[in-house]
């Protein structure tokens, strides 16, 4: 499947735009099943304000579909047409901040969080190392491990809308339910901030028996399907 290569168009409508735009842009490479047709745009903005530069341009009849690391999507070989938005090196920033939380930019990888948690003894946030996606699709699908999920941690999450207007949401405005959220469709998360709690350092922040990170982390390596919601 080839779609009409929109690229052009949108580059001279946007001349001030920094990220990249491809045309029929292969998603086999970016989900975790490696199967599917393309993108008819791939769009990987440079950060925050370059996302919201280009969804403010964007004529109102184009589709958007943001991705993560793709760990929950199955592509249809026809591909998607419109644009699929990827966040890359700018949204990856993960910070601990005072009080026990960490700031994270949604294409950090959920273990990264879990990671940082744990190197600055801090508690509850472990459950992230389950779950084989990036921040932005735990927020979306409110993932969870272990007993404890997105809901539990997530203080604010912070997005850009189709309109390209900043929009923040506390932790009641997601509307969580199991593996749901009701924040609206069109957001596109960029940023989320995590409420820990005091850790040990040697256990880390820990809450994961042993064996249970050992068969998530085996799992994780062999691309079969255990869950998908
Ligand atoms: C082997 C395996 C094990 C798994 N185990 C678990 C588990 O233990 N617990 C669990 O909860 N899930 C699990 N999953 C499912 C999946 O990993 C999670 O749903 C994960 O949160 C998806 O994140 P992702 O970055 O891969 O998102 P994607 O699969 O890329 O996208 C999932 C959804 O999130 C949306 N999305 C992604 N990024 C953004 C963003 N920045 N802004 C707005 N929306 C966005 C997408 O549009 C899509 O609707 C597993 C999947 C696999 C393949």
């Amino acid at each position: 499947m080839i779609f009409p290569d929109l690229v052009a168009d949108l580059k001279a409508r946007m001349p001030t735009l920094r990220g990249r735009l491809m045309a029929n842009q292969s998603l086999a490479e970016l989900t975790w099943f490696r199967v599917g047709g393309p993108a008819q745009v791939l769009f990987m903005p440079e950060d925050e304000a370059d996302l919201a530069d280009f969804l403010a341009h964007l004529p109102t009849a184009i589709p958007v579909v943001v991705i993560g690391l793709g760990s929950n999507l199955i592509v249809r070989d026809g591909g998607v047409p419109g644009v699929v938005v990827r966040l890359g090196r700018g949204f990856g920033e993960v910070k601990v901040e005072d009080g026990w939380r960490i700031r994270a930019g949604t294409a950090a990888p959920d273990v990264k969080v879990s990671r940082a948690a744990q190197e600055a003894a801090i508690a509850g946030l472990a459950f992230f190392r389950g779950i084989p996606g990036a921040v932005g699709g735990a927020l979306r699908m409110n993932g969870g491990a272990y007993g404890r999920e997105t809901k539990d941690a997530l203080i604010e999450a912070r997005g850009v809308d189709r309109g390209g207007r900043l929009r923040v949401f506390n932790n009641g405005d997601m509307h969580y339910s199991y593996r749901h959220c009701g924040a609206p469709d069109d957001i596109v998360f960029t940023q989320a901030l995590f409420q820990g709690a005091p850790g040990d350092i040697k256990r880390g922040s820990s809450s994961m028996p042993p064996a249970a990170a050992a068969s998530k982390s085996a799992t994780r390596r062999c691309r079969r399907c255990t869950a998908i919601f």
